[in-house]
This record gives C-alpha cells, structure tokens and sequence, in this order.
C-alpha cells in the first residue's frame, strides 16, 4: 500500500522526527510517552479530500472549548521505535467534534488503534497552554526522562525546590524556564484526574513532573518542547551525578541566578528564587544542598 500524502506532510515529518530523536535519547521505553500537536486549520486543508469516513470515538469529559480543532496525536501502546517505520498505523489526527463531548479520527491509527491514553492531560494543557504561551499552533509532550523520574525519588518533591534544583544544576535553565517546573505527586496515569491536575499546572508551568512516572512539557513547536524537556532533563542528569558523588562542593548562587534573569530579561518563578538551594527529602531546612551545608 503506498503512503498517503498526509503521511509525508511536514507535520508528520516533524512528528516522525521528535519521536525517533526521544526514543534514540532513552525517554519512551516501549509504548511509554505520548504527543499531541495542535494544527491550523491552513495546515490541514491540503489534506482533507483525503480524509474519508472518520471514525467517531467519545470523550469521557465533554471540552467544548476545543470543539473543531485539529490535533496530531501519537497511538495509544504504540511504541516510538516503530512510528518512523509506519506513521500511519501509529500516529493520527483527531478533531474534537461540536459540543466536545467526542472526536473524530480524520487520519491515521490505520490498525483500528486509538489516541493515547493520556488524551484529557494533552487536551486540558493545550488549553491552558494556547491562554498562557503557545497561540495558535502548541505542543504538549510527555515522556519517561531517565534522571527527572529519578530525582522525583529523592529530592524533597516541591515545584520550588525541584525548580530550584535543576536552574542550579544547569546555568541556561532559568533562561529557559523561567516560570519553573511544576510537580505532581504520584497519580494514576490516564485518568481525568490526572489530566485536570497537568493542566492547573500548566496554567503557571511550561513543565510539569509527574512523581516517579515522568515528565510534560510544552512550546509553540515540536522542537521548543523536546529542547525544554532536553534542557531539564540535562540538568536533572548533571544533579543525579552531583548526588551520586556527594553532592555539590560550590554552586550557581541567588546573585548568579538574578545576574541572569536580568542579563536575559526573564522573570523567574518568585517561590523559587526566594529559596537558599535545593533540599534532599528528609532533610530539614535550612540544610540545604543537603550534606554540604550542613557543615
Ligand atoms: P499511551 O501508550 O496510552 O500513550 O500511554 C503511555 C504512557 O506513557 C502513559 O503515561
Ligand atoms: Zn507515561
């Protein structure tokens, strides 16, 4: 069968790319993680005489709000490895239906598959999202980033101190998120529930952690964000090393960080800034950076 032209659109491209570069970076063991991409109606036009005989699929909460927008989302138990090798069977664009209470697959899951499981945190963040940050197109993107989970094992599990850990293991995050991460202690995934908890979340956060299961990030693109999951994940990686070896000796202090706010021109999440470092869980203030400070 040869593909159909909306599987070599620059949509799917993007998408094919993204997933094969998170699977190569070790974030979607099996069918772990899920994107979404919102489209524009111009995006889809070109494609949609192609688009035959939608299949109708209900939501289990109604999101009227959303009601005729397109999205590029990847197949619920589909593995990333596999999504460059057939992105039709594995991926497919979905239209929330008037009213919002189902949608429709305009495009893709071509075995008889469905959107991903984690459909109401993707749907609820775009939301959330388009208000605070991401206009007309937005990305949502969720995956098992190795060192963020584990230091949702050990860090004392707050979005200030986690925030305030990773702008210290990496002197670009604050640049980068300014607005920090959000955390979320451990839920059931694919429930509403967790859905409506990412999204009060990504009302303040472009990330957000989910405890000892992984991570969601958000940006305008694709590519803006796997680069802010990227950029987290890289410090979360540097700070698992520095905990691994003893904790840190010296680090980026409270001047450091507003020299760069100001240099760079961003606010910083005021919680997070007011705090003296990051503490291990268990550890009481003001023992922060754990051991060190103790001394
Ligand atoms: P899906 O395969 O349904 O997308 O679920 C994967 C996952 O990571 C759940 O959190
Ligand atoms: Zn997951």
């Amino acid at each position: 069968m040869t593909a159909s032209r909306t599987a070599t659109s620059w949509f799917v491209s993007d998408m094919v790319k993204i997933t094969t570069d998170m699977w190569l970076k070790g974030w979607d063991e099996r069918n772990g993680g899920n994107i979404s991409f919102r489209l524009h109606d111009r995006d889809v036009e070109p494609y949609l005489a192609e688009w035959r005989e939608p299949r109708v699929l209900p939501l289990s909460d109604p999101l009227p709000d959303l009601a005729g927008q397109y999205f590029l989302v990847t197949g619920s138990g589909k593995y990333f490895r596999n999504i460059q090798l057939d992105p039709e069977a594995n991926l497919g664009v979905i239209r929330v239906l008037p009213g919002g209470n189902a949608i429709e697959v305009s495009w893709g899951y071509s075995d008889g598959g469905v959107p991903t499981s984690e459909l109401s945190a993707h749907l609820k963040s775009h939301r959330e999202r388009r208000r605070a940050a991401c206009g007309d197109r937005g990305a949502i993107v969720h995956c098992h980033a190795t060192n963020l989970i584990a230091l949702s094992y050990v860090l004392q599990f707050s979005t200030e101190n986690v925030t305030r850990a990773l702008w210290e293991g990496s002197t670009e995050c604050l640049v980068v998120f300014p607005e920090g991460i959000g955390t979320m202690e451990w839920m059931v995934p694919g429930t509403t529930s967790i859905g409506d908890a990412t999204a009060e979340k990504m009302k303040k956060h472009p990330l957000v952690l989910w405890q000892f299961h992984g991570v969601f990030g958000s940006g305008r693109t694709l590519d803006e964000a796997f680069g802010l999951i990227d950029t987290a994940e890289k410090s979360a990686e540097i700070l698992v090393r520095l905990i691994a070896m003893g904790d840190a000796r010296h680090t980026i202090s409270t001047q450091n960080l507003l020299a760069l706010a100001k240099h760079f021109n961003v606010t910083p999440l005021a919680s997070a800034m007011a705090l003296d470092g990051w503490q291990m869980a268990g550890v009481s203030a003001p023992t922060v950076r754990g051991l060190r400070r103790r001394a």
